[in-house]
């Protein structure tokens, strides 16, 4: 073999390696290539269904977005419409006529404590629901309280608001059980007093219900109310330790009380269970509550003030068979972590912030 055959031969081989050589590395590029345009391939099907992705979630919560803002509305247009609805069946306001019958003129004692607001609101969101009606609130205070005097100037009903403060000779003590004195006395006897001496009782019919203000009331019972010609009567809910108390009727009459708690005192009833013609105080100008009564008598003074007979009453509520009025009473809030935090941060809840 000559040299340069050798070398020919080299270069052949020289060439057919680089061949080899070229034919793998272009089978090596093309792999590379293919591989490149694969993955970018695939990126680029992944990074757009990944913008798609995004764009489907930025729709969904522009969506989402949506639909809060039309449920806000939603709620806001419903509170609009209920609004104009209580507004519509308040004829509270209206100066009253004859033919509407009856105003009923409710009476509510009412004193300071941390639920009074919570109570008063309860009451007069009721009251909206009621129409000819006169709220005579009487607050137990030396003077009104701007609270009170506030939230009767926005209730959007007529009212009139008195107060007189009872003795502290007679004011229930934090710890004393709530029956030990009565409660509401020179409130209620104020508002008669108002009564007879503001109301004009020859244009004027009404109707007068002593309305504690944390008792439940059903609409039903300022209806069933609304017609009594001398005291309409009716069973209370959750009074006397009993599910309820009531009159008991036999002919249409009522005979006697359903009561466990001295059943024989006159009207052995509770201050919710009856309502009296206005008429009646215009007819006897003495009769009102008393402190120097036997406990459970400040219904029966009143009544017997009043010259009432048993006769004379008028069972409601389908003949005393159904309860339109609970004695609720609210729990008394524990607010001993207000102390804790005055003692731990130099302040509690903040007073301004009207409860
Ligand atoms: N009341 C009042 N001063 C008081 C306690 C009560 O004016 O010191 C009011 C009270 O807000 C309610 C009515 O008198 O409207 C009857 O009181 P309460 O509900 O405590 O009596 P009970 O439910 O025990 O009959
Ligand atoms: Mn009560």
């Amino acid at each position: 073999m000559s040299g340069e055959q050798a070398c020919s031969t080299f270069s052949d081989v020289g060439c057919i390696g680089l061949a080899l050589n070229a034919q793998a590395c272009h089978v090596g590029i093309a792999g590379i290539i293919g591989w490149i345009l694969l993955a970018f391939g695939m990126t680029c099907t992944d990074t757009m269904a990944r913008t798609e992705w995004i764009k489907e979630k930025e729709l969904l919560v522009a969506y989402k977005e949506k639909l809060k803002e039309m449920t806000k509305q939603i709620s806001f247009l419903k509170q609009q419409l209920w609004n104009a609805t209580i507004l519509r069946s308040q004829p509270a306001k209206k100066s009253f006529s004859p033919t509407q019958g009856n105003t009923l003129f409710l009476i509510t004692p009412t004193h300071t404590r941390p639920e009074q607001k919570a109570e008063l609101t309860r009451l007069s969101q009721t009251l909206l629901l009621v129409p000819n009606l006169h709220w005579i609130v009487v607050e137990d205070s030396a003077s009104k309280t701007l609270l009170v005097s506030k939230f009767l100037s926005e209730c959007s009903l007529n009212y009139t608001h008195l107060n007189v403060k009872t003795p502290d000779n007679y004011k229930l003590q934090s710890k004393d059980p709530n029956w030990l004195k009565p409660r509401g006395v020179l409130q209620r006897n104020l508002a008669l007093h108002w009564l007879r001496n503001n109301i004009d009782i020859q244009t004027q019919k009404g109707v007068v219900y002593f309305a504690d203000d944390d008792n439940t009331y059903s609409l039903k019972l300022f209806e069933e109310m609304r017609d009594t010609k001398i005291v309409s009567v009716w069973p209370v809910g959750l009074v006397g330790g009993l599910r309820y108390e009531k009159p008991i009727v036999n002919n249409g009459k009522v005979t006697q009380w359903f009561t466990y708690w001295k059943p024989r005192r006159p009207f052995a009833m509770d201050m919710a269970g009856f309502a009296v013609n206005l008429h009646r105080f215009f007819e006897f100008k003495e009769a009102k509550f008393d402190y120097n009564v036997p406990r459970g008598y400040q219904e029966s003074v009143l009544l017997q003030g009043l010259q009432v007979k048993m006769t004379d009453l008028e069972p409601k509520a389908e003949l005393c068979t159904k309860i339109l009025v609970w004695h609720t009473r609210t729990e008394k809030t524990k607010l001993k972590n207000e102390e804790r935090m005055k003692m731990q941060f130099g302040h509690g809840s903040d007073p301004q912030i009207e409860l």
